[in-house]
């Protein structure tokens, strides 16, 4: 295996100062033999290398392939006290669930940009974390905004009280 990291034009490369460069000359480029290593590279360098992957140049393909970041896996201590600091609700539905049930969610997905670490989780039932998926807080809360208008719309279409309240609801969105 010859890994790269590469955003398709570019290539990183070792600089001097033990840190990286980038580089559009592929001979240049800093060679990985292993996954893991070439995924840890990316992922410390995640803002200077936005948009760049691990690329097997001896791929059958020759195609770029996007190789999954391992995630980190928090420790039951980690889980319960942010369990505890949620007081046992969803963040996006409120419902309490029980620790068994507690899924985290990473705020801002770690597809986006978002980091593994503590300070970008939190606490979500089942359903809303599949639900939620790899979109951003506001992008979540401009889609069930979208959901429940339409289908109060749908349900209340002819009832003078929605109307008012849809009125008041759209000056706040
Ligand atoms: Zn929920």
């Amino acid at each position: 295996m010859a890994l790269v990291i590469t955003n398709g034009e570019y290539y990183v490369v070792p600089n001097k100062k033990g840190g990286i460069n980038k580089t559009n000359d592929i001979t240049e480029a800093q060679v990985f033999s292993n996954v893991n290593t070439a995924a840890e590279k990316l992922k410390k360098h995640k803002g200077y290398l936005k948009e760049y992957y691990v690329w097997d140049t001896e791929g059958e393909t020759m195609q770029p392939k996007r190789i999954r970041i391992k995630r980190k896996h928090f420790s039951q201590e980690v889980r319960k006290l942010l369990y505890q600091q949620a007081e046992g609700k969803c963040a996006l539905c409120g419902k309490k669930i029980t620790f068994d049930e507690m899924e985290l969610d990473h705020i801002i997905p770690i597809s986006m940009g978002g980091a593994d670490e503590v300070e970008n989780l939190q606490v979500c039932c089942m359903p809303d974390n599949r639900y939620k998926a790899n979109i951003l807080p506001t992008d979540f809360f401009n889609r069930i905004s979208d959901i429940f208008l339409y289908q109060m719309d749908k349900k209340y279409k002819d009832d003078i009280r929605w109307k008012y309240c849809r009125g008041m609801i759209m000056e706040l969105l």
